[in-house]
């Protein structure tokens, strides 16, 4: 049976280090602060991501604004919006909440979002910095897969890591995470030939595809690390991920488990990033 890689008490003990920051900010420099979350139409999903988000605001002390765009709104006017919370000096950090509606694009809207209270880590800026291994913001998702298992002192150095998964927000950053962190990083996808084969060679394997029990015990070697991305839902509608936790848990050293395991660290991370970005802005 393997160690269970316990998100939620890493991302206590972040959030733990994050309130004392936010208190001192208060107190040497009278700061406090603010993250703006934008929310255009009314996906049920986003509404519990945002009520997680701002909870955990509060529970640190940064201050949580929100912006309900109705689903009609334009392209223009969310652009309009984010020109006007770049401009507003007390908001740090701004977060576009995806999903956006199918007619308006999220990609002009992320490279709107100035690099510096880009928390969330998705204008080209910062994925350009962090591709080329330069300081900037982290996707949370990988920051906080990075989190853990700096926490657990598990070694990246020289290991085989294989990601499943490629999209903008969780594959790809993983891939230059792990990367910089001097692993040796194979990227899968839907198209990837002979998957199992790769799988059964990592030390350490990332799953972002969104497929309840896509990682099954078979496609595993024994002491691996696994990282369990995915959110789905069972046919009772609890939160499942993509690793088939029961069997692959025999063979891993160590398996983040769904719930309470990368969710809260994203969380938490992006909190990181709103503290970061406060502190960067007030230098
Ligand atoms: P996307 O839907 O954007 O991307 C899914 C990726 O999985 C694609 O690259 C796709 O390949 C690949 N894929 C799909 N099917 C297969 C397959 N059979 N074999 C190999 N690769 C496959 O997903 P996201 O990255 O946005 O999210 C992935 C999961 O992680 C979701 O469940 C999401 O809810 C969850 N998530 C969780 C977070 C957390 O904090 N815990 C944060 C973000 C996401 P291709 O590119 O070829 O289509």
């Amino acid at each position: 049976m393997s160690n269970i890689l316990d998100g939620k008490e890493v991302a206590k003990k972040v959030k733990l280090e994050l309130k004392e920051e936010v208190e001192k900010l208060k107190l040497e420099k009278t700061i406090i602060p603010k993250l703006a979350v934008i929310m255009v139409g009314n996906n049920p999903a986003s509404q519990i991501y945002i009520r997680n988000k701002s909870k955990v605001c509060e529970e640190i002390g940064i201050e949580f604004e929100e912006y309900l765009l109705d689903e009609t709104t334009t392209q223009e006017e969310l652009l309009s919006l984010i020109d006007k919370l770049n401009k507003n000096k007390e908001i740090n950090g701004i977060l576009l909440q995806s999903p956006i509606p199918m007619n308006l694009d999220i990609n002009e809207a992320f490279k709107r979002i100035s690099p510096e209270k880009d928390v969330d880590g998705f204008n080209p800026e910062n994925v350009g910095k962090l591709t080329l291994g330069q300081k900037g913001f982290v996707s949370c998702t990988p920051y906080g897969i990075i989190r853990i298992l700096k926490e657990y002192n598990i070694e990246i150095e020289g290991k085989n890591a294989v990601i499943i998964g490629r999209s903008n927000i969780v594959g790809k950053p993983m891939l230059q995470c792990l990367l910089n962190k001097n692993a040796t990083v194979t990227v899968c996808h839907s198209k990837t030939k002979d998957l199992e084969e790769i799988t059964r060679r990592a030390d350490i394997i990332v799953v972002a595809i969104g497929k309840r029990n896509f990682l099954k015990e078979n496609m595993v070697k024994d002491g691996v690390v696994v990282i369990d991305v995915g959110i789905n839902r069972d046919d009772e509608g609890k939160v499942k991920g993509d690793v088939d936790f029961e069997n692959v848990s025999k063979k891993a050293s160590y398996i983040t488990p769904v719930p309470g395991g990368v969710g809260p660290m994203t969380i938490a991370m992006l909190m990181a990033n709103v503290v970061k970005a406060t502190k960067e802005q007030n230098k």
